[in-house]
């Protein structure tokens, strides 16, 4: 399944809504302490692919470790439906946690180990 397409998503409670263009071919499973906790699905995009579209103002951040990452989160439902931070190659990215796209079906994914953990 490799087949890049814009997708709507959000967090839980609605506050936080985004449009985003990826390819769910390309989804991860991270191991790292905070996604091990979560149990998110990422992609990562280029910022450009990314547009949020309402909630900007219900966004909190959280930070640990080296605090390259900002885990964003909803202030009213605390669900994290995506993250900013650069890449280890210096490249801004968004990483979007696919379970919170609308029109997805998680059972069909194939998420790719990604070792997050010794990075
Ligand atoms: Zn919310």
């Amino acid at each position: 399944m490799t087949e890049t397409k814009t997708h709507t998503g959000g967090c839980h409670c609605g506050e936080v809504r985004f449009e985003v263009t990826l390819d769910l071919g390309a989804v991860v499973a991270c191991n790292c302490s905070i996604c091990q906790k979560r149990g998110a699905l990422w992609c990562f995009v280029a910022p450009e692919h990314f547009a949020l579209r309402a909630g900007s103002d219900d966004l909190r951040d959280y930070q640990f470790g080296k605090k390259a990452l900002h885990h964003l989160f909803c202030a009213q439902c605390g669900v994290g439906a995506f993250s900013r931070g650069k890449a280890s190659s210096g490249q801004e990215m968004v990483a979007v946690n696919v379970r919170c796209l609308d029109d997805i079906d998680v059972a069909a994914l194939s998420p790719k180990p990604f070792d997050g953990r010794n990075l």
